[in-house]
């Protein structure tokens, strides 16, 4: 395909093409019934540049007809008790702040509809949610108590559904031009400016700063800072409230509210471009000494006859053994969730097998794909009986 040297964001040609990997795994989500089928599945570049003007992180090889996102998508990170704790004490924060009681709540890009059912319950309020992948029993929409599903995209069809609180989670980052939402976005609201906006995102100085490079993954099309979120969400006619980090810094959230016109909203500057600018210069170093530390810990303990595994089937899983790209060593990864039993990992093909398995295979090293769930995996391993040392990535 044809790579354009522009921003998608804001469409500025200054920008700094930084970092690309080659031949990524393009739905991370989705299990494979084979070997086969996991390591022919369809595969897309990431080539990330990054835009002087509008502080955006973006890959401008993404290529939006390689997407398609169906039911087979499960990114339901709800089995892990450290990220329901997190919904939890996020939804009681969102119900203090923004007074959620009582009210009409809209989630555009709502997945299984966890999030919005917890929101409506904790605060007693009504729900609708949007998302094409939403699984619902009669595939158009579907209520459930106090909330509403419908399967679709959200769109200015949808102008009817008035909302007081309307967010989106680890959606922004799917959008390959979020302007054009954002946009679309603000006009559903017209005057209604006591509505409040709130969008929650991975934390791109996370994913930069702390190389927590298994972030980096074809289906997020751009990665964003505060400042950089909060600078679009003001050029989109919105006036931004709240500015937060979450999940141990791992993700960012702004809240806002529409200005009274849309070209009238109060302009947030990028105050962090700069930092930005420092964890892009440093990055591609950094990524490949990451490459190399790793390569020589599963050579010496290949050497030593250790067997490692892999504890973390998801997005962040497939990214990591891609940038491994060694399936030798590393034979299996362990999940969790069951539904991921005896599928395969998109990519490289390994087989996702259940904690329990580990009590018959003995591994003698496990990498933790994600440090926020180091001490539950621990206290797994432990209640296993397995005496294996716990890396973490
Ligand atoms: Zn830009």
């Amino acid at each position: 395909m044809k790579i354009e040297h522009k921003c998608p964001v804001c469409g500025s040609e200054n920008i700094q093409m930084f970092f690309e990997v080659l031949e990524v795994p393009v739905h991370i989500g989705i299990l494979w019934a084979t070997v086969d089928e996991a390591r022919d599945c369809p595969k897309g570049d990431i080539k990330l540049a990054f835009c002087r003007d509008c502080g955006v992180v973006s890959n401008i090889a993404f290529d939006p007809a390689l997407m398609e996102y169906s039911q087979a998508y499960d990114n339901s990170l709800c089995y892990s008790a450290c990220f329901q704790d997190y919904a939890e004490s996020l939804a009681s924060q969102l119900i203090e702040r923004y007074d959620l009681r009582n009210k009409d709540v809209i989630e555009i890009g709502c997945g299984k509809g966890d999030f919005l059912v917890l929101l409506c319950k904790l605060g007693g309020n009504r729900g609708v949610g949007f998302d094409p992948s939403y699984e619902g029993d009669s595939g158009g929409s579907e209520q459930a108590g106090d909330v509403k599903f419908i399967q679709d995209m959200y769109s200015e069809r949808y102008t009817s559904y008035k909302g007081d609180f309307v967010y989106c989670r680890q959606v922004l980052e799917h959008f390959s031009d979020p302007v054009k939402f954002l946009n679309m976005l603000r006009r559903t609201i017209g005057d209604r400016t006591d509505t409040v906006v709130f969008f929650e995102v991975p934390n791109v100085v996370y994913n930069l700063g702390d190389m927590s490079i298994s972030d980096i993954i074809y289906e997020h099309c751009s990665y964003y800072s505060l400042g950089s979120l909060a600078h679009m969400l003001s050029s989109c006619g919105f006036n931004v409230r709240d500015r937060d980090e979450h999940y141990e810094g791992q993700f960012i959230s702004v809240g806002a509210v529409p200005g009274n016109e849309v070209d009238d909203a109060e302009k947030v500057c990028i105050d962090d471009s700069e930092g930005l600018a420092g964890y892009v210069a440093a990055f591609k170093d950094k990524y490949n000494r990451k490459v190399d530390e790793w390569q020589d810990i599963l050579s010496k303990a290949g050497q030593a006859g250790k067997k490692t595994v892999v504890w973390g089937g998801g997005a962040r899983g497939v990214s990591f053994m891609h940038m491994l790209n060694n399936s030798d060593q590393i034979k299996y990864v362990v999940d969790i969730n069951p539904k991921k039993h005896g599928k395969y990992m998109a990519g490289m093909g390994q087989e996702i097998v259940s904690p329990e398995f580990l009590k018959e295979y003995k591994p003698d090293i496990v990498i933790v794909i994600n440090p926020i769930y180091t001490n539950e995996i621990k206290q797994n391993i432990k209640e296993l009986g397995i005496n294996a040392e716990v890396l973490d990535v």
